[in-house]
C-alpha cells in the first residue's frame, strides 16, 4: 500500500524520480495524471481500511490451505503486501486494496510490483476476492511502462496535456488544466 506522494509535482519531474508502482500505473492510464494531495484524516481512515482488508485476506487465504511468509515482502523500491505458500508449494503475492470494486489501476499497480519470478503467481485481492494476473498481462503492464517512461521524459510538454479521462484515475487527479478535471465540469 503506497499514500503517501507529493502533490505538486506534475507528471513529467515526477518521473525524474523513481516512480512508485502506484503513481506509474495512474501515468500509464492517463500521462497528465497529477496525484491530489492526502489529508491527514484520510490517510489514517485509508491506512485503517487497509489494515481490516489485510486481516480478511489473510484469514481467507489460511481457511483455504495457503500459509503466510510474509507482511509487506521488500521489492526493488516498494513493498507487496502479502507473501502466501500455496498449497502446491508455489508462492502467491497479493497486493490489497481496501476498494469495493477491484478496477484496472489496481490490476496494472499489482503488475508493476511483479518480480516475474518463476514459481510465483502475483494476484490483487480485496476483502472478497483474488484476481490473478497472467504472465502476458504482467509482461504487457511491463511495456507500457517502459513506453510512458520514455514518453514523460521526452515529450514532458505533450505528456501533460495528454488527457486520457478514466473513472479509476480522474477522481485522485489534481491536474487542474485538464478539460476533464472534477472542478471544470462541475463549472460547467
Ligand atoms: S482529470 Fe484529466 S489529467 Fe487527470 S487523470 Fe483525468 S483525464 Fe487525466
Amino acid at each position: 500500500m503506497e499514500v503517501s506522494q507529493s502533490s505538486s509535482q506534475a507528471a513529467p519531474n515526477a518521473v525524474k524520480k523513481r516512480l512508485s508502482p502506484s503513481i506509474l500505473a495512474r501515468l500509464i492510464i492517463c500521462p497528465a495524471y497529477i496525484p491530489a494531495p492526502f489529508d491527514n484524516e484520510s490517510r489514517i481512515r485509508l491506512q485503517g481500511l487497509h489494515a481490516m482488508t489485510i486481516l480478511r485476506v489473510i484469514s481467507r487465504h489460511i481457511k483455504n490451505g495457503f500459509q503466510l511468509k510474509s507482511l509487506e515482502r521488500r521489492g526493488k523500491g516498494f513493498r507487496i503486501d502479502l507473501e502466501f505458500q500455496r498449497p502446491d508449494g508455489w508462492i502467491r503475492v497479493s497486493e490489497v486494496k481496501s476498494a469495493r470494486e477491484l478496477t484496472e489501476v489496481h490490476r496494472i499497480q499489482a503488475a508493476l510490483y511483479s518480480e516475474n519470478r518463476s514459481n510465483e503467481e502475483v494476484v490483487v485481492s480485496n476483502g472478497t476476492t483474488d484476481i490473478a494476473l497472467s504472465r502476458e498481462y504482467i509482461e504487457e503492464i511491463r511495456r507500457q511502462a517502459e513506453a510512458t517512461r520514455r514518453f514523460l521524459m521526452d515529450c514532458p510538454n505533450e505528456a501533460v496535456a495528454s488527457f486520457r479521462p478514466n473513472s479509476c484515475v480522474c477522481h485522485t487527479c489534481a491536474n487542474t488544466s485538464c478539460p476533464f478535471h472534477r472542478s471544470r465540469i462541475l463549472e460547467s
